[in-house]
Order: structure tokens, then sequence, then C-alpha cells
């Protein structure tokens, strides 16, 4: 353990620190009397860790062009409750110029609160745009490894080239996160992750089945309230190619169905829900997203309640502008759903999805996207979000849609559509987890139609680690009933390696060889160019 040496804790003329969430006033008063200001309010002496704290390790994200969110969250003990005593607890944090961390271009002293599952958010201001930066936390006789982050170019910069991992569902006892190895190794600038980070339950709770896919054991049991989800986040965050993949660039981060409950929308559970009642549903929802928050290294206050707004841009100059979706928060409940199908979620549209009221985003946030393209001059215009957009044609007629995807509410994806093909937005790009299997696609006004001009493109990142399932069904027969989609493939788990320029959008699916292995390589699924301009397809090179 090297020695923090006589490093002042804080340099106040270089430091320009904001806490997030209730702590704030705590930490900045903590802050203050570290760094040489005021001594009137003197902490009580820390709480002494035997153990180390830091066995989730650190994560950063929401990176603007002058700061970064950096994460951590003592738990010495990590899937029992964490293992801290019910204390406040300062830690440390520096972040440098240089991976030595010897040039230190912000620093300061966090407090990790037992209210908030001891995690820290600390918002890392002052920085300069697009650069490299690492940093580290430190606590007691415990630091963490150096990690990596990233600062966005300035918004009016004109960057050339962006290189960012997309990824999506990541059931631990499905796989191993061999995907996570290999993202890591490659250094992207920026890592999106289209949500189902953990799963409330593990696959021998999921129902007949689903225990044939076990590949690792998942010990902790299904999550109804805070204390069972911080230990689902927890066994998930242990894993180190998880971590790996966390200490070398920021992440952008959206969720889906699986960190609160499979197929929920807004306040209604799914079918056979043990929480069915609304009430306790949304008990359960707000355990879930605090759990969320407390392990995610996003730049929002800490929720208080069943709601949380995590909808949000982020630019890289103005090569891309990233809108990052939620598509389950509001969403008008599935009532078209079956739940005696025999592929899940699969059946006939009933007339409540063809509702002009139906909606996916809510209105808020439906206002919010088209505001938010119709003010942009990005050359690449990115919906980093969940579910399915493009249609998936299963069958002639109205037999069978996947009803959990946009496919269950076509007015709200016609709504979508048109507002792409309104918006003065140049390249529209949708990013999209959920179905864990691989699909490229255009997006068109008209899905049957062959001559429909796409008016952006879709890419479906497959599962970190999720099994494919019922997935191998829809790759099957869908591609044949829909000339839009251009690849589909359900037999990998991997994760997608965006390279944007000016010009194109280069894609490479990577694909691990063998998911039931630890250190399985990974090799190229597929490769895609996609130029700019109206109408474009991606070709697969
Ligand atoms: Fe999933
Ligand atoms: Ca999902």
């Amino acid at each position: 353990m090297p020695s923090r040496g006589r490093r002042p804790l804080v340099r106040p003329e270089l430091t320009r620190r904001r806490f997030l969430g209730a702590t704030a006033a705590a930490a900045f008063l903590a802050a203050c009397s570290r760094g040489g200001g005021s001594d009137s309010a003197s902490p009580s002496p820390p709480p002494r860790l035997e153990n180390d704290p830091f066995t989730l390790g650190v994560a950063s994200g929401d990176p603007s062009s002058d700061s970064v969110v950096l994460w951590t969250r003592l738990a010495p003990v990590p899937i029992e409750g964490g293992g801290m005593p019910a204390e406040d607890v300062e830690v440390g944090w520096e972040i440098a110029t240089d991976d030595a961390m010897g040039d230190i271009a912000a620093s300061g002293v966090a407090l990790a609160v037992p209210e908030l599952g001891h995690s820290l958010h600390v918002d890392a201001g002052g920085l300069d745009p697009d650069r490299p930066y690492w940093y580290r936390f430190f606590t007691g006789d415990w630091e963490t490894p150096v990690a990596r982050t990233r600062t966005m170019p300035a918004p009016d910069a004109s960057p050339e080239h962006l290189r960012f991992g997309h990824v999506s569902c990541q059931n631990y006892d499905a796989a191993f996160y061999a995907a996570y190895a290999d993202l890591a190794a490659h250094g992207p600038d920026l890592i999106v992750h289209c949500g189902d980070y953990i799963y409330e339950r593990p696959s021998t709770e999921a129902g007949e089945g689903f225990e044939e896919l076990v590949v690792r054991d998942d010990p902790v049991p299904e999550a109804f309230d805070l204390g069972a989800y911080r230990n689902r986040y927890a066994l998930y965050k242990g894993d180190s190619n998880l971590q790996a993949a966390h200490a070398v660039a920021p992440w952008l981060v959206t969720w889906d169905d699986h960190e609160v409950e499979n197929n929920y929308t807004a306040d209604s559970p799914e079918a056979d829900s043990e929480t069915a009642d609304r009430e306790s549903f949304l008990e359960r929802r707000a355990a879930a997203y605090q759990a969320w928050w407390e392990h995610i290294p996003v730049r929002m206050e800490a929720p208080d309640g069943p709601d949380l707004a995590i909808y949000r841009r982020a630019s890289f100059g103005d090569l891309v502008r990233f809108l990052v979706l939620d598509t389950r928060q509001y969403r008008t409940p599935q009532e078209c759903g079956n739940p005696d199908a025999p592929i899940g979620d699969v059946g006939p549209r009933c007339d409540a999805a063809f509702a002009p009221e139906t909606t996916v985003l809510g209105v808020d946030q439906e206002a919010w996207v088209a505001d938010e393209l119709g003010g942009s001059s990005a050359v690449w215009n990115v919906l980093a979000q969940q579910i399915v957009v493009q249609q998936w044609r299963f069958a002639p007629g109205n037999a069978a849609w996947n009803l959990d995807q946009w496919d269950g509410y076509p007015a709200a994806r016609d709504r979508l559509l048109s507002t792409l093909a309104d918006s003065d937005a140049t390249n529209p790009v949708v990013l999209t987890g959920d179905v864990h299997s691989s699909w490229v696609g255009g997006l068109t006004e008209d899905f049957d139609d062959p001559d429909a001009v796409a008016l952006g493109t879709e890419f479906v990142a497959p599962g970190i680690s999720s099994d494919n399932g019922a997935v191998n069904i829809a790759v099957d027969v869908v591609p044949g009933n829909s000339p839009h989609v251009a690849w589909a493939e359900a037999m990998h788990r991997g994760w997608v390696l965006h390279d944007v320029n000016r010009d194109a959008w280069n894609t490479e699916y990577r694909f691990v060889d063998d998911a039931t292995v630890e250190d399985s390589s990974v090799s190229t699924g597929s490769t895609w160019t996609l130029p700019t301009g109206h109408g474009a397809v991606p070709t697969r090179t």
C-alpha cells in the first residue's frame, strides 16, 4: 500500500468541488476543516476499517467538458449489507493529469453516509476539456487503484473522432464477463450502458427452465427492499472484469426493467409479481431506484421516493449528441400482454396499443426529445435507450408482436419516427439493449415497405452475459419478414464498438467465443460502416 506521504488532502486553490445529494453541506464543512478552512465543524474521528472497504471498485460517469462524476462505495462485506458501521466516513479523492498521480488537478474529501449505502458521487470540476484524467479514493489505511477517465470536448469544439463501447444486459449468473475484459482492453473514450445492469433475482428464482442456464453461482436472493437491491449490485460490482471496464473510461448509463423487476412499466409490476399492488410496487421501485443511484456514476440528486428523472443529454463536442432515454418509468402499462404466450411478451396487439395517449417516453420526455433534436447541430444524434425500435414482424397480420418493445406501442413509435423525420437533426442513430441479441437495421416510417427511406439506423447490442433464450426464434423468422433488418444474430454474448468520425460511423460487434469461461477469447462478429446523409443505411464490411 503506497503511503499518502505528506501531500495535503485538499489544495483549496485548485479544488472546485461540488457534492451531490443530501450530504453536500456536511461534506463541505468536513472538507473545509481538512483543507485548513473553517475549524468550526470538527468531524469525529473516522471509524477504523479493519478490512478493505473498496471491494466494489471505482467508476466515473456523466462526463462534461470540465467535470466528471467519480464514484465508489465503501463495502468491506459486499453482498451482506456492506459491512460498514452506521457512521459517516470521510473519503479522500484526487484526480490527476497523469497516471502516476503526480499532477493533481483537483482533490477533496467527501462524506460517505449510511443513508446512501456509503456510496460517493464526487463531481470533480475545473478540468480541461477533451483529455484523459486519472483518479483514486482513499480512507484510513485503504486506497483504490488508480483508474482512468476522460472529459468531453468543449460543446462548441469540432472533434474528429469518438470511439465508444455500447453494452447491455449483464445477468451475473448467466455467463462470465469476458466481454468486459475485452472492452476494457480496447480502452474506449466512453461506455454507454443501455440497461439491465443487474437482474433483480438469480436465475434459480426466475422460473422453470432458467436454472439450466446458470454458469456461475448467484447466492443473493431476489430483491424487494433497499438492503437486498444493494446486495445484488454488490454481487455484480464485485466482478473484476466489470470493475476493469469501469476503470478504463467514463460511463453513460441508463436503466431498463431488471433494475426493478422484469417487464415493469411505470407503476405496473410484471404479471405474477410478488409486489402486485401499486403501493408495494412503488415502495419496491423507490428502493430499486435508490440502489441504482447509489451504484452508478451519475450526475443527479439521490432519489427521495419512487421517482427519479434520469433522461439527459451528453455531448461529445459537435460530433455526437447523446440523448439518454428512460423507456420504463413513464410508459403506459402494457394492456395487450399475454403472460401465457409460448414466447414471453409476444402476442397480438389489442386496441389499446393504438390509442393516441399510449406512450413509451411519457409526455415530458417526448417533448424534451423533440426539443433536443430540433436544437441539435451535432453531426450524429444518438438515442441511447433500451427497447428495440425497429419492427420485428414474426408473421403476417396481427398475430405476434413483442409487446414489451416499441412494437407494443405503435402510436408512440409513430410519433418518435415523425419527430426524427421532421427534425433538422442529422444522422440519427438509436442504440438499444434488452433483447440479448445483435441487430442492425434501418428505421423507416413504414417498416413493411421495402422501398421506405431510412430515417435513421438502430444498432442493438447483444447481452454482455444474459442468455438469448427465446430470441433465437426471432432471429430465425423476423429478418425474412422485415426488409429494414440488415442483420440479426442471437448465438453470442458480447458488446459493440462504435468508431465515429465526421463522415462515417463504423461499428464492430465483438462476440464472446465461450461465455461459460471467464477468460474466453472475444472476436469480431461483424463490422459495419454507415456514411453520413439522409437515407443512409449501414453496409457490412
Ligand atoms: Fe436483459
Ligand atoms: Ca430488459
